[in-house]
């Protein structure tokens, strides 16, 4: 009930600050001033490999430069840093108020995409599913809500392209191998005769090491792709 009033009050008064709950000047706000200014940002330098700070001086950081094959996609890009406001920001728009971080964080990765990956195009804008008794548990999926904002930005139509084929355990409990092992086979395509030639963006909500991201990746261009690219809210 709150959330149906909130949401009825965004129209009629300048809607709150999703951080902090001040009310904000415009409406065009997605975090009030102060908020704004604690946000973690990245340095100049960025990678092309994950989307975080890069520390070398090729386009990929030392430990993208280590991952035996590359990475499968052409570009990462991630929005911001996975800490401090980020995080709290991200956390809540996983598990409780979904709607109320969605222009925010959705709202930033358009921003970076344009900046980063201008030249790169992008025919669909796809996301990471969630196995089917995990939507069930939590009513949404996060990284689906991401990409239809963000494919509503691009000028893109957002399409499902995987499912998955197999419960895997939470990648957050897991050290790098043990998440490539878990995730390994997780994907299948939806509908692969549509997918052959695509251009697509692939959408979730936090890179850790890539390995989700990497599996997904690889099933989308054997499933006929041309190209993959990334986008993630953050990047830890
Ligand atoms: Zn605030
Ligand atoms: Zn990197």
């Amino acid at each position: 009930m709150w959330n149906i009033l909130r949401s009825i009050s965004d129209f009629v008064t300048p809607p709150l600050c999703p951080l902090c709950g001040k009310e904000l000047t415009t409406a065009k706000e997605r975090l009030c001033v102060d908020c704004e200014k604690e946000l973690p940002l990245w340095p100049e330098r960025r990678c092309k490999g994950c989307g975080g700070a890069n520390d070398s001086y090729l386009d990929l950081c030392r430990n993208c430069q280590q991952i035996p094959g590359g990475r499968p996609w052409r570009i990462a890009v991630s929005a911001m840093p996975y800490y401090g406001s980020v995080r709290e920001a991200v956390h809540r728009f996983k598990y409780r108020e979904k709607a109320y971080f969605l222009p925010f964080l959705a709202g930033r990765m358009a921003d970076e995409w344009l900046k980063m990956a201008s030249e790169v195009e992008v025919d669909a804008v796809t996301y990471i599913p969630l196995h089917w008794r995990r939507y069930l548990q939590r009513g949404y999926n996060q990284s689906e809500m991401l990409a239809k904002y963000l494919a509503s930005r691009l000028g893109r139509p957002c399409i499902r392209t995987l499912r998955r084929v197999r419960k895997t355990s939470q990648q957050a409990t897991l050290d790098q191998t043990a998440r490539m092992a878990n995730i390994r086979k997780a994907f299948a395509p939806v509908g692969s005769e549509k997918l052959s030639g695509l251009r697509l963006l692939l959408v979730d909500d936090v890179f850790t090491t890539g390995a989700t991201l990497g599996e997904a990746t690889k099933t989308l261009l054997k499933a006929g792709a041309s190209e993959v690219s990334v986008i993630t809210a953050a990047r830890d």
